[in-house]
């Protein structure tokens, strides 16, 4: 059968929230009266995530699991659900019921308009701390700034995107996933539409600050060089410095002058450069790190049981 739509939803211990999601859904997509699919990618869950996902899929057809071996995080959940898609507009929302399922049906009004991504911007978010907020704030910010695509700010993973554009990116392997900008990198006609975020149903937030951190570094180094040119930028800097200082320090001296005398001064110069040389050193290692994952070549992830298994 022909699938219109394909919903997928990443699932980390989200048991609470399943029954819920499922509902909600389908209220929605049955509201189309098009034929549509769930995709439910378990990212092993701990919680028994996976034996409600199994259960529901078995009295509901629109429902089709991906379990994974292991947690192998969210944008590779999100990846897998891409992979197995096969609806010809298919919409990311998380689990949590953060993003509205009712917003699918005003993004499949301006996909059915020939946009081709259409992506939700978070004009208000309810139920998060103010420091999330802010970090969240000052990433889109640093990554709209320093990358090479223009990735709309404020917006998440929450978008829908047309088979052209699921194709392509199923074609981009790389393991450091950052899809929202890889949705934005392909072109196409994008267009995004305005929601308020809402506060999570149930359960606590799977995205503790060491993961954010992650994504916001695959992010940077995914789409662009610039941590790279700052360690040229320091050390054009320090070059020059160096260049004047020098001639300036040996005549200042021959004068018989006592201006830069002392330990002090060294221990300034040396820590401050040293400091440079080490951040410079980690972030080349970031990157050849990442590098050495793409060459080892191993698979995204890994499926213990796919939607044809049921
Ligand atoms: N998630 C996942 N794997 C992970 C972490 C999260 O599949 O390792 C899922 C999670 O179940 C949810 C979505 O990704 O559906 C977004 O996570 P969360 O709501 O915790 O992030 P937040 O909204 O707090 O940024
Ligand atoms: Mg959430």
């Amino acid at each position: 059968m022909k699938i219109t739509y394909t919903i997928i939803a990443p699932i980390f211990n989200e048991k609470e929230n399943l029954p819920e999601l499922h509902r909600r859904v389908s209220e929605v997509m049955d509201s189309t009266h098009e034929p549509w699919e769930l995709v439910l990618v378990d990212d092993g869950s701990t919680d028994g995530s996976s034996d409600i996902i199994r259960d529901m899929a078995k009295k509901d057809r629109h429902i089709r699991p991906v379990i994974f071996a292991r947690n192998f995080g969210h944008q590779v959940a999100v990846t897998a659900g891409l992979d197995y898609s096969r609806g010809d507009a298919v919409v990311i929302i998380d689990a949590d019921l953060q993003d509205p399922p009712e917003l699918i049906l005003e993004m499949s009004k301006k996909w059915k308009e020939g946009n081709e991504v259409v992506f939700a911007v978070r004009a208000e978010r309810e139920g998060e701390s103010w420091f999330k907020l802010w970090t969240a704030s000052l990433f889109y910010r640093i990554i709209y700034r320093i990358t090479d695509v223009k990735i709309p700010l404020d917006t998440g993973d929450f978008r829908l995107m047309d088979r052209k554009v699921v194709d392509v990116m199923n074609r981009m392997r790389e393991r450091h996933r950052f899809l929202r900008g890889m949705s934005a990198w392909v072109g196409f006609k994008q267009v995004g539409v305005e929601y308020k975020r809402a506060a999570r149903k149930a359960g606590e937030t799977k995205y503790p600050f060491r993961k954010m951190f992650r994504l916001a570094i695959n992010a940077v180094t995914g789409f662009s060089y610039f941590p790279l040119q700052v360690a040229t930028f320091f050390g054009f800097i320090s070059a020059s410095v160096a260049i004047i200082a020098i001639p300036v320090v040996a005549l200042l001296r021959l004068a018989g002058t006592h201006f830069f005398e002392g330990q002090t001064t060294t221990l300034i110069a040396v820590l401050f450069l040293g400091g440079v040389q080490l951040i410079s050193l980690g972030v080349l290692g970031e990157y050849i790190g990442r590098l050495y994952d793409e060459a080892k070549g191993r698979p995204l992830y890994i499926v213990r049981e796919a939607p044809e298994d049921q």
